[in-house]
């Protein structure tokens, strides 16, 4: 055991939405919890949209309070380079993300996981007793420190801190996003989705509605050293010109502009080892079209808790006992290489060619049977055949898969 090191059985790194469900569902089992938490407080800086799905809500089991939601929205509006507008509806959520994550951290204390802020993990040694993994001792800035658990869960985000300091994975490959607060925004209240090259290379910009006229205007783009000129460049070519922008509610001072980057590599090879599950951004589950990862952070963390306790249970945490980690995340979450060579199809279009496409689907997406989308098949056909030969199918069916039903939003 490590000299004075405090004793858990599951140490959660972390305290996103990831870390908090890892959290709070170990706890339900009754498992003996801790979260470190790099950030004096949880849920900030912000670095995300805050839309969730109401198939994530109920997915998830979670009781959402009132206070927490900032608005109920009836689905996504995808609009093309040449102002064609479809819709995507089903209803969600967006959230003041901040008061979420703090929300879901609390129940998970009330639940007996005790959360230590301004705890960073800078290391973690393994632990054998006779030839066998008996767990990890975790070292890090704060102080708390050191802390010894028979399982850790890293919920560390993009960053994944495990996997940096094991050598487990690949550093994955970015997408930048960056969004402004701004006042008075028209909304009737769907999630606007700008597929625009132009500005978003292979990304895309958005406008998600919030309370008393805010809303999140930003984007995702590959063109990182332009995120901020670029989406500048949008609000001046669009009605967005003129708006007033603020700071969010979580923010005293500082730069309007907020934002992150998301991993966009697909999941990571390696999501378990001895004792260790990744979980969220950090396995790299994020959904590839619109790239959110709430949901599947938050359900990711559900199946490495429920594992974990099997695992603590039976007095086995090693590799081969937690390989059911793997198995759950990938019997439940939609292909990530299909869909992902669908969005590669549809960044191959230029502004036109996707334009026509985007024609060509019907105003409601949502409910497009198999007739629905032999019918758009055969408007493309006969509108711009050469279209097939950019592999238009999976481009459109890219659009299908961004549905919550998929871990879309
Ligand atoms: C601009 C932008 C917009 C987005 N919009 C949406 C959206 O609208 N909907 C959606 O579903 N998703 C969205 N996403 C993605 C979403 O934010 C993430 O997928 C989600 O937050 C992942 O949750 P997580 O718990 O895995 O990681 P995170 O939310 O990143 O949480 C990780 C936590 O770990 C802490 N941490 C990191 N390293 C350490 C360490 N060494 N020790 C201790 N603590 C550590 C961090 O401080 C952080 O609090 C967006 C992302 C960006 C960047």
């Amino acid at each position: 055991m490590g000299v004075g090191a405090t004793e858990c059985e599951v140490l959660v790194i972390g305290a996103g939405p990831g870390g908090a469900s890892a959290a709070l569902h170990a706890a339900r089992h009754g498992l003996n919890v801790i979260i470190i938490e790099d950030h004096s407080e949880i849920g900030t800086p912000v670095h995300c949209g805050e839309c969730i799905s109401e198939v994530a809500v109920k997915n998830l089991n979670i009781d959402l309070p009132e206070d927490v939601i900032s608005k109920h929205v009836n689905g996504i509006r995808v609009l093309f380079p040449d102002g064609t507008a479809k819709k995507l509806s089903e209803p969600g959520y967006v959230l003041e993300k901040h008061l979420f994550e703090r929300w879901l951290t609390e129940k998970a204390e009330s639940e007996g996981a005790t959360v230590h802020l301004s705890h960073k993990l800078t290391s973690m040694e393994r632990i054998e007793k006779d030839g066998n993994f008996n767990g990890w001792l975790c070292e890090g800035q704060g102080d708390n420190f050191p802390f010894e658990a028979k399982i850790v869960i890293d919920a560390s985000g993009v960053g994944g801190v495990c996997s940096k300091l094991l050598s487990l994975n690949p550093r994955p490959k970015v997408i930048a996003g960056m969004q402004y607060e701004m006042l008075e925004v028209p909304t009737d209240d769907y999630l606007d989705f700008y597929m625009w090259p132009k500005y978003a290379e292979k990304g895309y910009l958005w406008m998600i509605p919030k309370c008393d006229g805010r809303a999140n205007v930003g984007l995702v783009t590959e063109d990182k050293p332009r995120t901020k000129k670029a989406l500048d460049e949008f609000i001046e070519a669009t009605h967005f010109k003129g708006l007033e922008q603020i700071l969010p509610p979580w923010k005293e001072k500082g730069n309007h502009a907020f934002g992150g980057t998301i991993p966009i590599s697909g999941p990571h090879e390696v999501t378990h080892y001895d004792g260790l599950m990744l979980v969220g951004d950090a396995a790299g589950f994020t959904s590839p079209l619109f790239e959110g990862g709430s949901h599947l952070a938050l359900k990711s963390a559900f199946f490495a808790a429920n594992t974990a306790a099997k695992a603590i249970e039976l007095g086995d945490t090693s590799a081969d006992n937690l390989s059911s980690y793997p198995e759950l995340w990938k019997n439940e979450f939609p292909p990530y290489e299909k869909i992902l060579k669908g969005k590669t199809a549809l960044y191959s279009l230029s502004d036109e060619e996707m334009s026509v496409m985007g024609r060509c689907f019907p105003d409601e997406m949502s409910s497009m049977g198999l007739t629905g989308k032999a019918m758009v098949g055969i408007r493309i056909l006969l509108r711009r055949p050469g279209l097939f030969f950019k592999r238009i199918i999976p481009a459109m069916l890219a659009f299908g898969y961004s549905r919550a039903k998929y871990y879309g939003w």
